[in-house]
């Protein structure tokens, strides 16, 4: 799960990691008020959604006068703002951070996060802060510093002296470095967090170490015990369908192809795209229907799939371990019946009782295409695709 940037820097100011005076505004009129109550002649308008690369969208402004603040506020506010992180329907902006200006000496980049092979947290410092972070790893990997800590020994003195010092850091930066890191360790920890990110992470034109930018991403698992944090969740910038999914436990993520996976098992879901790619096809969506699918939450996960107009055909690949395939046959049948599914659907069933399961679909007289293997049930899935591909092209 996410958080928006400005419940990012509340949490910063709890954790004591410096952040500019800041405000929410909903509407044009609060963003006023909120430059009103800063004070000041000079303001930094940011849109916030859940994505980065809100500055070169138009989603970060630096207001000269009142007029402009306005502006930007109508301009900004109810619409959706397009950044490269954010696919091509962009994220609806609903709400404004106004912040005071602050003067940049310097831009650094610095976050933390889990690195899952060495077992430690990983803080990541570079000195070419404010671009993307990514492009910087690609093509200056050497501007990337590294501290790994131990959970068990925590961050010392002399992990922060090296960043502070790669990142050209001296005198009492180096303190405030310190501090800003143990602050960004415990804020890590107590709200459970995988990622923690500042970028840019500056340099003032006074010398003092500022949060600009904040990002923080909370371990879904970790959820149930961080209540107040769940409750920040922002439905309006998430997919539609993946909140949905969330409602009825489906394990679903969305992806850019035009075959949709049903699946019992995150591992042979997997496989399943594998087997999709192979064959020269794109899934549509990852979904895991669980271990124990029963003939309802087939339904459930037919209707998810069927949500997404880039789906061409379905391909359902169900193993019956702990399920019998006769039960998930059953609910197949019934959620096509329900569901007046439109596009080629492919079954895939192995396992107890497939045989039975397979015949009920064949006499089922719903246009429904039996399998016997993966391989197979995957060519037949990209070869239905793209044979609506055509006609649909044929059509225009
Ligand atoms: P992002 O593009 O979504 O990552 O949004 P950021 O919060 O990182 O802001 C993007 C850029 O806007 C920063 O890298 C800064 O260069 C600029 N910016 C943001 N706040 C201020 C500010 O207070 N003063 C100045 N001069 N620039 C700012
Ligand atoms: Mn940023």
């Amino acid at each position: 799960m996410n958080l928006h940037e400005y419940q990012a820097k509340e949490l910063f100011r709890a954790h004591q990691i410096p952040v500019p005076r800041g405000i929410l505004a909903r509407t044009p009129g609060e963003a006023l008020a909120a430059c009103e109550a800063l004070g000041g002649s000079r303001w930094v308008i940011k849109a916030q959604v859940y994505s980065g690369g809100r500055g070169k969208a138009g989603g970060v402004v630096v207001a000269n006068r009142a007029e402009e603040v306005s502006g930007a506020a109508d301009r900004l506010l109810g619409r959706r703002l397009v950044t490269y992180q954010s696919g091509a329907e962009g994220l609806p902006v609903e709400s404004l951070l106004v912040e005071e200006p602050t003067e940049i000496a310097r831009e650094l980049y610095l976050s933390l996060l889990v690195e899952r092979a060495s077992e430690r947290y990983l803080f990541m410092a570079s000195a070419s802060g404010g671009m993307d972070i990514e492009r910087v790893a690609a093509e200056m990997p050497e501007r990337i510093l590294l501290v790994r800590v131990h959970p068990a020994v925590g961050l010392q003195p002399y992990q922060v002296r090296r960043l502070g010092f790669g990142l050209g850091l001296e005198g009492g930066q180096i303190k405030a470095l310190g501090g800003l890191m143990e602050g960004l360790y415990r804020l890590f920890n107590d709200s459970d967090a995988s990622l923690v990110e500042i970028n840019p992470l500056v340099v003032t034109a006074a010398g003092d170490l500022v949060a600009l930018d904040a990002k923080v991403n909370l371990d879904d698992n970790a959820l149930y015990r961080q209540r107040r944090l769940a409750e920040l969740r922002d439905p309006t910038q998430e997919d539609s369908r993946e909140a949905e999914a969330r409602m009825h436990d489906l394990n679903y993520i969305s992806l850019d192809g035009n075959i949709g996976c049903m699946v019992n098992g995150a591992g042979l879901a997997m496989a399943t795209m594998d087997l999709v790619k192979l064959h020269g096809g794109a899934p549509a969506n990852f979904l895991d229907v669980g271990g124990g699918a029963t003939a309802a939450r087939v339904a459930e996960a037919f209707k998810l799939i069927l949500s997404d107009p880039k789906v061409e055909a379905v391909l359902v690949n169900i193993f019956g371990g702990i399920v019998r395939c006769d039960l998930i046959a059953e609910g197949i049948i019934q959620a096509v019946r329900e569901v007046r599914v439109g596009v080629p659907v492919v079954v895939r069933l192995e396992g107890t009782n497939a045989e039975q399961g397979l015949r009920m679909l064949a006499e089922s007289g719903l246009p429904v295409a039996t399998a016997s293997s993966l391989g197979e049930a995957a060519d037949k899935a990209v070869a239905a695709a793209s044979r609506g591909l055509a006609s649909a092209e044929g059509v225009a």
